[in-house]
C-alpha cells in the first residue's frame, strides 16, 4: 500500500471503512457510538489494538480540523476506556498516531495504535 496523501479526499473503499461496514473481518475489541476497535493484523506488541472513529476522517489532522467537539470527545474517551477495560493503566501503554507520508500512515482512515503488554523502547526516531 502507498503512503497516505494527507490532501486526498476520504476514500470509502479503504480497508478500515470496509471493516467498519462489516465487509471485511476483524477481531473486534470495542464499539460505542463514536469509536470501533479491533486487533492489528500484524501486531508489534502482545496487545496491539487499532481504534478508529466511526466518522469519515482521513487523519488526525482532518479529524481535529473538521470533527464536531462531541465526536472528538467521544473518540478520545473511547481510547481511554479501552485501555482501562484492558487493565493497561497500571502497567502503562503507548498510543501512536501516524499522519501522512513522513508520519508513516498507510491506511487513510484515522486510527490510533494502542500498544501494551510489554516494556516499550524509546521511539523518538
Ligand atoms: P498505519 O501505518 O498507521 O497506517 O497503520 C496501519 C496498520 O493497519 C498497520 O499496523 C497494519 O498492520 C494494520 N492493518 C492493515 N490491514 C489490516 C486489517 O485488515 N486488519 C487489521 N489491521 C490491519
Amino acid at each position: 500500500m502507498s503512503p497516505v496523501d494527507p490532501k486526498a479526499p476520504y476514500d470509502d473503499n479503504n480497508i478500515f471503512a470496509k471493516i467498519l461496514r462489516g465487509e471485511l473481518p476483524c477481531t473486534k475489541v470495542y464499539e460505542d457510538e463514536w469509536a470501533f476497535a479491533f486487533e492489528d493484523i500484524a501486531p508489534v506488541a502482545p496487545i496491539h489494538v487499532l481504534v478508529v472513529p466511526k466518522g469519515k476522517y482521513v487523519s488526525w489532522d482532518d479529524f481535529s480540523e473538521r470533527a464536531p467537539a462531541e465526536e472528538i470527545a467521544g473518540f478520545v474517551r473511547a481510547v481511554g476506556k479501552i485501555a482501562r477495560d484492558m487493565e493497561l493503566v497500571d502497567a502503562g501503554y503507548r498510543l501512536i498516531n501516524n499522519i501522512g507520508p513522513q508520519g508513516g500512515q498507510i491506511v487513510p482512515h484515522l486510527h490510533v495504535h494502542l500498544l501494551g503488554g510489554r516494556v516499550m523502547g524509546p521511539m523518538l526516531t
